[in-house]
């Protein structure tokens, strides 16, 4: 898939705001410093798309993208924000995941990991949630460039193996890396084919 245009609709900060959901559509989301602002950059090769996320003050919104006239990207806040009151953070896991559990067109969502760490308890829990709920995803280890092979190949496979005590099979996984340019044609590949099969 050639991205051809790639631009921002609106922001929503609860289910009602959210476009009329009409496209096929895709959720990208991580903690925070993740590399997922640098990977939906990569992938529209626009930079500064994913920018609008970044606003202070504008961490808990969700940010709509229109691709090719075809399809949305969906930028979802980062989660993991260690400085917000616990209050904050469930309101904003509230909305987050109203959106996951109840948005019609949502094909699926891009789970981002920091590859350079053993797996994290936040990251855990949310793709546990991921499964409980039947919600489709994939995983997508960022900043690659920053890991060497074996230490990649280590975190993978101890993501699968938390992973086997509450889920069957092996997840989708992509490896990335925005500095290094790596990873981006496979998951448009991907989007392609889920489209595809939608
Ligand atoms: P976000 O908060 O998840 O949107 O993360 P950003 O895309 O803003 O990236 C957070 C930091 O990680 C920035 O300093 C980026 O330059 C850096 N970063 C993002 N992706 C990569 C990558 O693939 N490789 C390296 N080395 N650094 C990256």
């Amino acid at each position: 898939m050639r991205i051809t245009s790639a631009k921002f609709i609106k922001s929503a900060v609860q289910l009602d705001d959210c476009p009329q959901g009409e496209f096929p559509e895709f959720a990208f989301i991580g903690r925070s410093n993740v590399g997922k602002s640098s990977l939906i950059n990569l992938l529209t090769n626009k930079d500064g798309l994913a920018r609008v996320s970044k606003t202070p003050g504008r961490t808990r919104e969700i940010n709509f993208f229109k691709i090719n006239e075809a399809w949305s990207l969906v930028d979802l806040p980062g989660y993991g924000y260690a400085k917000v009151s616990k209050n904050l953070r469930e309101q904003f896991n509230e909305f987050v995941s109203d959106y996951l559990v109840n948005r019609e067109n949502l094909l699926g969502t891009f789970v981002l990991i920091d590859s350079r760490h053993t797996p994290q308890k936040i990251d855990l829990q949310f793709l546990q949630w991921l499964v409980e709920h039947n919600l489709p995803f994939a995983l997508v280890f960022t900043k690659c460039d920053k890991t060497k092979a074996g230490a990649l190949q280590k975190h993978i496979d101890l993501f699968k193996t938390a992973m086997k005590e509450w889920s069957d099979g092996d997840p989708i996984i992509f490896t990335s890396s925005a500095a290094k340019r790596l990873g981006y044609k496979e998951i448009k590949a991907f989007i392609e084919q889920a489209m595809e099969a939608s």
